[in-house]
């Protein structure tokens, strides 16, 4: 097999070649078909998160063919689509686990993280955390329904069914998915982006956002929550500020730079802050059965696997919109 590899933090992916491995009991390997790329794949190059330790192959939007069973896998059949998603193990014991909070586990491990991703030519996955994708639409535009699609859905889910009014704070991968489920559920939908940048402010209207502006800007009446996938701390007072009285903000990125003071009265009036950590598997099993009846539209950039690199810069940069995709 090949992949995209890092080594250390601040260092490019390296193209390497490994030996083809064998899923171990209760695993599969997966014949990558598409992976996307999300932003925490460039948290984790750019030492943002702390690094597992180890060489590790990034990428949690798997989208592929199972070519190998290991023992004991139940459910799963050889050819089958399946999708990888950033939440790759969790203990079964710990207290939020047998709380059904698994996407906060003692013990978990992340996909692309702290066990290798989907950068590659093929990928081994526990199969009691991978997805069954079904045969409609091709595995590019689903590939960025597998975090982008996933977090986004949770953080819609954590704004509350009464945000009727909804704020998205970085209109990228994520919010280009969710606006369309909100906008399904008869939601408003307020785009906001780096300020001056026209172009995403016109794909967040084409998607169907009633106001697009930017992040500097207030919309044109408070809103009932806000939703912030751009990693900016400096977003947070922004979005409590545009949010009314009782309303949410959710911070859905794993990272953020530091959030900067700000007066009382912007949290006052029984204004929330929450985060959003990760997944559990009820959220892909709720959002990837909801996905296809909402007529989800993914817009996808193409890369091929060895052009990662380029790949993260151009996300870095945001010089695409919507989505990059990797494909082997
Ligand atoms: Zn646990
Ligand atoms: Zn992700």
């Amino acid at each position: 097999m090949h992949a995209m590899r890092l080594s250390a933090p601040h260092t490019p992916l390296e193209w390497v070649e490994l030996p083809d491995r064998i899923p171990g009991p209760g695993e599969i390997r997966v014949r990558v078909g598409a992976c996307g790329v999300c932003r925490t794949d460039l948290h984790v190059v750019d030492g943002d998160l702390p690094f597992p330790g180890h060489p590790v192959i990034p990428g949690h939007e798997i989208v592929g063919r199972i070519d190998m069973l290991g023992q004991g896998v139940e459910g799963l059949a050889l050819g089958q689509r399946v999708g990888v998603p950033w939440l790759g193990h969790t203990c079964g014991v710990c207290r939020y686990c047998h709380a059904g909070h698994e996407n906060l586990c003692d013990h978990p491990l992340f996909t692309g993280y702290t066990r290798d991703g989907g950068y590659a030519t093929a990928a081994i996955a526990d199969a009691r955390y991978a997805f069954p994708l079904g045969d409609e639409g091709d595995d590019v535009s689903l590939a960025p329904l597998l975090c982008a699609g996933l977090i986004g859905w949770r953080s819609l889910v954590m704004a509350g069914d009464d945000a009727r009014s909804v704020g998205l704070y970085g209109f990228g991968a994520a919010a280009h998915i969710i606006a369309q489920v909100a906008i399904r559920q008869g939601r408003s939908v307020y785009g906001f982006t780096r300020p001056g940048d026209g172009t995403t402010q016109d794909f967040a209207r084409s998607l169907g956002a009633v106001w697009a502006g930017g992040s500097d800007e207030p919309p044109p009446q408070p809103l009932d929550a806000a939703i912030i996938f751009a990693p900016v701390g400096a977003l947070v007072p922004a979005a409590l500020r545009a949010v009314r009285k009782g309303g949410r903000v959710v911070c859905a990125g794993i990272h953020m730079s530091d959030i900067p003071s700000f007066p009382y009265d912007l949290l006052w009036e029984e204004r929330q802050l929450v985060s959003v950590a990760n997944l559990t598997r009820q959220d892909g099993i709720d959002f990837l059965s909801l996905a296809p009846k909402a007529g989800i539209r993914t817009q996808t950039t193409r890369y091929a696997l060895r052009d990662a690199n380029q790949a993260l810069a151009d996300l870095r940069a945001g010089r695409f919109e919507g989505a990059a995709v990797l494909v082997p």
